[in-house]
């Protein structure tokens, strides 16, 4: 069954990447103007902002001051008010722009112009690195206004019309991307990024002779999958069950990113507290009782499913929770809940180890290997919160491609780490243009 998932993805990339077939192809598989992992000579400070994954941060990024390879980071978290979410589009980028400009002034950075890192972790369109047009929103954003937009030139907007913020925005990556260059700095095997947050994606290195939408054969090039969207075109519908069409329908996108929605953080503790619903209305559950918190939306967060998986704690965390959403479980309803909660979570990382591993085979193939070594980076608060999660994905990865030998290697604050990267080497091609 994965396997035959796995073969159905391996026929996306391929649409993805076609000329012919990539309007059509609901994987896009996005060229990222990213043309190779960090080399190691990558110097100086630069700014980061990281929009659209668990936390809205700025960060400060310094690398290697000293002559070694070091990474320096200071970071701050901004809210983002709801109503800015799915306010109009401008106003979000102003709020980005202020937060900019507090992060500055409390860290007293005020000397000369700052390059910046923008990660932006959603499907864009980038015809070079400092571009790109917002193809859809995914996740809870919904900011009217900026889908078919310019994101990185509403953000020097933005930033102008804020005022004393003295910086220059040279990249815009996937958080994929920054995942996958951070780790590529310590690691130069490493040639995939994956995140399994909020929400769920990959990035890979790709033969530039295989990207048709791209100039040039010779190198690679990163491919920004956005693999959420793996399904939306029907190929899935045999894996798809009642439980996820419900999730589908009453999200911020329905019929978009199906695949997302059965694995990332956003989507999981709802799809828990939709089974444990239909269970208690049969009274398979709880003896039959139904109380408004299990009837409500968002009731059941995904960070319940971790500490329920705990492997000391994990009974007791799940009769408190229980509890908590006013139910009264027996010992079996916490067993039972135990284990609907690792049925969705195993069928996620089962999902992901399907899609990653077409992934891998296909690194392999492109260069013609029996054998495949290769470092994956992985970020995102699934993978670093749930505690067996990324063992199974591993394990699971590791069975589907025996033929590939694989390290995965957590990421982070990755995302934004490395846009610093990709920033250093955009600069040091800014300047040696000038020259
Ligand atoms: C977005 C991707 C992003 C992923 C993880 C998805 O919803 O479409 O661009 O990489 O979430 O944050
Ligand atoms: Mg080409």
């Amino acid at each position: 069954m994965l396997a035959d998932i796995s073969a159905r993805f391996r026929l996306e990339i391929e649409k993805g990447l076609s000329r012919e077939s990539n309007a059509a192809a609901t994987v896009k598989m996005l060229p990222t103007h990213v043309y190779s992992t960090p080399d190691g000579s990558e110097k100086g400070e630069f700014l980061a902002l990281d929009l659209g994954g668990s936390k809205f941060k700025v960060l400060q990024v310094k690398v290697s001051e000293n002559g070694k390879r070091s990474v320096q980071m200071e970071s701050d978290t901004f809210p983002i008010p709801e109503e800015i979410i799915n306010g109009k589009g401008s106003e979000l980028f102003d709020h980005v722009a202020e937060s900019l400009k507090s992060f500055l002034q409390k860290h007293n950075i005020n000397q000369k112009r700052k390059p910046l890192g923008f990660t932006f972790s959603f499907p864009c369109a980038q015809s070079k690195i400092d571009e790109g047009v917002l193809l859809s929103w995914s996740k809870t954003f919904k900011a009217r206004g900026v889908q078919g937009t310019n994101v990185v030139q509403s953000l020097r907007k933005a930033i102008n019309k804020v005022g004393g913020v003295d910086v220059d925005v040279l990249a815009m990556v996937n958080d994929t991307v920054g995942a996958m260059m951070t780790c590529g700095y310590d690691d130069h095997n490493c040639e995939v990024g994956v995140i399994i947050g909020t929400g769920t994606n990959a990035c890979y290195m790709e033969e530039l002779r295989h990207i048709d939408l791209v100039e040039g054969d010779e190198g690679r090039m990163c491919i920004n999958t956005e693999w959420g969207a793996f399904g939306d075109d029907g190929v899935l519908d045999d894996f798809i069950t009642n439980f996820d069409r419900e999730i589908d329908a009453a999200s911020v996108n329905p019929g978009k990113q199906l695949f997302e929605k059965m694995i990332s953080g956003m989507y999981m503790g709802e799809l828990v507290r939709l089974i444990l619903l239909k269970m208690a209305k049969k009274g398979l559950l709880f003896n039959g009782q139904v109380t408004d918190d299990l009837r409500t939306k968002g009731k059941f967060q995904t960070n319940y499913i971790c500490l329920i998986e705990q492997s000391k704690d994990g009974l007791e965390n799940t009769s408190n929770i229980l509890k908590q959403l006013g139910l009264h479980p027996s010992d079996d309803d916490c067993i039972a809940v135990q284990h609907v909660c690792t049925i969705v979570s195993f069928r996620s990382a089962n999902l992901v180890a399907a899609a990653l591993a077409a992934i891998l085979t296909r690194i392999r193939e492109n260069r013609k290997l029996k054998t495949l070594k290769t470092t994956v980076g992985v970020d995102g608060t699934v993978y670093r919160t749930h505690p067996q999660y990324p063992k199974r994905l591993h394990k699971v990865v590791r069975h589907l491609v025996p033929d590939c030998h694989v390290r995965f290697v957590l990421s982070e604050s990755g995302s934004a780490k490395g846009a610093a990267m990709v920033t250093a080497v955009a600069q040091r091609l800014a300047s040696q243009r000038q020259e």
